[in-house]
Order: C-alpha cells, then sequence, then structure tokens
C-alpha cells in the first residue's frame, strides 16, 4: 500500500544514486495515513516520551506521529539553523562530513525519545543524531523510519532496536 506512493528517481541528487521520493507519499491523504498509523504501531508509546526527527523529511513523519500519539516532537537540525544553546555531533560522508544539532534544553534528563526518519541508507545519519541525544542526557529506545535499504546494512551501526515499515533491496 505504502509501496505504491514511492517514486524511484533515477541519478538524484548525482549519477547513481536511486533517490526514494516520499513526496507522492505525502500527497496521498490514505497513503499518508497508513503510514503515519503503521509507524504508531511499530513502537508502544507507553515506551517513549517525546519523538525526535532529523531535519527534513524526519520533521514531516515525526511530527505527525507525535500528534497522533499525543507526544512532543523536538528536531534535530542542520547546523546554524536553532536558535538557542546548541550540542552538536559530526559524521562522515562519502566526501567530507555532516554536522547536526539539538538544542541542549531541548528535553528534560532522561527523557526516553522515539528517533524518527523517513529513511535509512547508511547509517550515518541515525547513529550521529542517537550519539548527539545522549550527549545531552536523553535515552534514545528505538529508531524508526518508513523506508530501509537493506543492501546498505545501515542498522548494523545502530545500537537501539530499529524498526522500518518498507525494505529495499
Ligand atoms: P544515511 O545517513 O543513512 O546514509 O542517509 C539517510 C539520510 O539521507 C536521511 O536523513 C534521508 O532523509 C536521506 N536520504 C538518503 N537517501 C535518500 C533517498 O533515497 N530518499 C530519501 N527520501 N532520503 C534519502
Amino acid at each position: 500500500m505504502i509501496e505504491r506512493y514511492i517514486r524511484d528517481v533515477p541519478d538524484f541528487p548525482k549519477p547513481g544514486i536511486l533517490f526514494k521520493d516520499i513526496t507522492p507519499l505525502l500527497a496521498n491523504a490514505e497513503g499518508l495515513k497508513a503510514t503515519i498509523d503503521a509507524l504508531r504501531d511499530c513502537v508502544s508509546p507507553d515506551d517513549y516520551d517525546v519523538i525526535c526527527g532529523v531535519e527534513s523529511r524526519g520533521f514531516i513523519f515525526g511530527t505527525a506521529l507525535a500528534l497522533s500519539v499525543g507526544k512532543g516532537f523536538i528536531p534535530i537540525r542542520k547546523p546554524g539553523k536553532l536558535p538557542w544553546k546548541t550540542a552538536s555531533e559530526s559524521y562522515e560522508l562519502e566526501y567530507g562530513t555532516d554536522t547536526i544539532e539539538i538544542h541542549t534544553d531541548a528535553i528534560e534528563h532522561g527523557s526516553r525519545m522515539l528517533m524518527v526518519d523517513d529513511l535509512l541508507a547508511t547509517g550515518g545519519t541515525m547513529e550521529a543524531a542517537i550519539k548527539l541525544v545522549r550527549k545531552i542526557g536523553a535515552e534514545p529506545v528505538a529508531s524508526l523510519f518508513v523506508i530501509e535499504l537493506d543492501f546498505l546494512e545501515g542498522r548494523k551501526r545502530l545500537d537501539v532496536p530499529t524498526h522500518s515499515l518498507l525494505h529495499v533491496g
């Protein structure tokens, strides 16, 4: 059901990459609802206090899920976007490094965080996000994705239970 609304875009953002475009899924009311309902069923809301989403597509699914289960949402952003005091974590890309940031006072110490993003590829982004929330004293309890590229084995880098709605490859 969800799968049919994911569009494969060859050679985006660069040659050789087959990009999984989730915008048709967002545009379809039924598909979007089915996605959020399925995400909600992966981890019991009793097991986490807050949802944390990674910029930018993690904001969409993370916020919708937060609303659906009655929890708050905390954004992890690209550098320089958050206005208050931040903690940061850098991670390796294929070429160079990237950095993500979170507000240092975003959560109460010991809060249990459900980590959400649209897609798990190499796992570098989510691995850094998990380290980042631990840095500010929170406890990541699980990571949750709409799509996982199984052939890249990104979940091996994540030391929390990991759930994905769609598996590719
Ligand atoms: P990773 O760090 O696991 O290699 O890459 C995951 C991050 O890159 C996620 O934040 C995700 O949004 C983005 N990403 C990488 N490839 C794709 C793709 O094919 N489709 C979408 N929608 N996002 C991707």
